[in-house]
């Protein structure tokens, strides 16, 4: 079996090496999956969801040395990295209460009969993650697969697969069979794909770009495989010019440079009412100037790198297109000299909506700033896009507020904050940016059959 080297993209230096399984590998991890999951799905659910509360207590016995491996692997903040593991243990702990909550129904039908539903698993689920928040979105997909009675085998990103290895030994120790949760190392085009058209996997559940999604859905549709994809984004953030401004302001860096900005919901479309404008983006070119940017180990660095080196480059070419095609870069663009493949946070102001740096995912720390006069003209050039993933609103004016999150077309929300993610709600895209939803109980629909069963009761 080849490797694969693991680089550190804080320091350059080898992390480490990892294997990159065939086909052969795969096919022989969904067999025995098959296999395990017939044991899997007849345990006793109160006992289930035990062993997953034993699972999300190991988790965070480990918290600081799997957020340690993560920030070293993906070069997100110390900080950042202790709360999305944080998040795999809650989310553990949601679904371990599931497993003895979701139950079918007896329905009204003739006094001859008893017509019932039943709430089956599904079998073998693949489940394929990108490299952005690699132990938060591994947990959002693997807990209610497993709750649900379902075998699960993972594809890491091939870039940073540490922490799903780990989770995959903390899962033994915690009892849930061998086999149950398999993780699968290796590159998408060969492992990603094995999996997807391996015959008993029965349900895909992907995130990562539209461009691979489109390929899952594809591939999938052969044997009509249910499929749940969390794609891309490109997130407006509606700046009117009632907001809280300083508010307003720190929200626009955090939630546009958190993970260096290689987050789905990054509100990378910077949207400002005319009459403040010179005011705000004066504010956010400072604040962005003022990112503390370094080693992600260190407790008060802000920011890290980019994951790699040819995804560094990837968005300095999005930083060219931007001065090309006419937008005034008005701070950033530049990797400072040093170890490590680190951007600086980046604003281009006067962006206009046919250009590139405003309709593309960049997933770096870059922001499209355009002004607008009106909420109508606000809410149409936030619906001029691609995706639909999230969003923020910003204003004092809860009539207002409230109409502009009816009218943006996107599958989450926030006003008044940069949040997206709520472990008790759903989480997904409209659009190009996905199909289905993560978390909250909805989730639990892309793991389970609705089974209908008639019994005639005449003598
Ligand atoms: P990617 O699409 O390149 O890769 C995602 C995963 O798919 C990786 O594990 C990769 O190995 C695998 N893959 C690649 N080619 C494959 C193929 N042909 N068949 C099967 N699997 C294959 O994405 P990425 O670069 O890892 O992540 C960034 C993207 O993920 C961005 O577009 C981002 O918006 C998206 N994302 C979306 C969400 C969401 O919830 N909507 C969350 C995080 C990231």
């Amino acid at each position: 079996m080849s490797a694969i080297e693991l680089i550190e993209p804080a320091t350059g230096e080898p992390l480490a090496k990892i294997a990159q399984a065939a086909p052969d590998d795969v096919d022989r991890a969904v067999r025995a999956a098959q296999k395990a999951f017939l044991t899997w799905r007849k345990i006793n659910p109160r006992e289930r969801g035990r062993i997953l509360l034993r699972l999300a207590a190991l988790i965070r016995e480990n918290a600081d040395d799997l957020a340690r491996t993560e920030s070293r692997n993906v070069g997100k903040p110390i900080r950042d990295s202790r709360d999305e593991v944080a998040l795999a243990a809650d989310c553990f702990e949601y679904y371990a209460g599931t497993t003895n909550k979701i139950a079918g129904q007896t329905l009204p039908t003739a006094a001859s009969g008893v017509l019932m539903t039943f709430r089956e698993p599904i079998g073998v689920c693949g489940i394929i993650v990108p490299w952005n928040f690699p132990i938060a979105i591994t947990s959002w997909k693997v807990a209610p697969a497993l709750a649900m009675g379902n075998a699960v085998v993972l594809k890491p990103a091939e870039l940073t697969p540490l922490t799903a290895l780990r989770l995959a030994e903390l899962a033994l120790t915690a009892g849930i069979p061998e086999h149950v949760f398999t993780v699968i190392t290796g590159k998408g085009s060969v492992v990603g794909e094995a999996l997807i058209t391996h015959p008993l996997v029965r349900k895909l559940a992907f995130t990562g770009s539209t461009e691979v999604g489109t390929r899952v859905m594809q591939l999938a549709a052969k044997d009509i495989k249910r499929v749940s994809l969390e794609l891309g984004g490109k997130s407006a953030n509606l700046i009117f010019e009632d907001c809280q401004f300083d508010r307003a302001v720190k929200s626009a860096v955090s939630s546009s440079l958190g993970n260096a900005g290689q987050d789905c919901c990054a509100r990378s479309r910077v949207l400002v009412q005319k009459s403040i404008y010179d005011r705000f983006t004066k504010a956010l070119v400072d604040a962005f100037q003022g990112v503390k940017m370094g080693n992600p180990l260190e407790e008060s660095t802000e920011m890290g790198p980019l994951v790699t080196a040819a995804h560094r480059q990837r968005v300095m070419q999005y930083v060219e297109a931007g001065k090309r095609e006419g937008a005034t870069l008005a701070t950033g663009g530049d990797a400072p000299s040093g170890k490590g493949t680190f951007l600086r946070p980046t604003v281009f102001l006067d962006a206009k909506p046919e250009m590139s740096i405003v309709r593309e995912e960049i997933f770096g720390p870059v922001v499209a700033v355009m002004s607008f006069s009106s909420e109508d003209e606000a809410i149409r050039m936030a619906n001029d896009s691609d995706y639909g993933l999230s969003g923020s609103i910003w204003t004092r004016d809860v009539g207002r507020a409230m109409r502009v999150a009816r009218a943006v077309e996107a599958g989450n929300l926030s006003i008044n904050s940069g949040s997206s993610v709520h472990l008790e709600a759903p989480f997904g895209g409209v659009k190009k940016s996905g199909l289905g939803r993560e978390l909250g109980m909805q989730v639990l629909d892309h793991y389970t059959e609705w089974k209908t069963v008639y019994l005639d009761v005449s003598s």
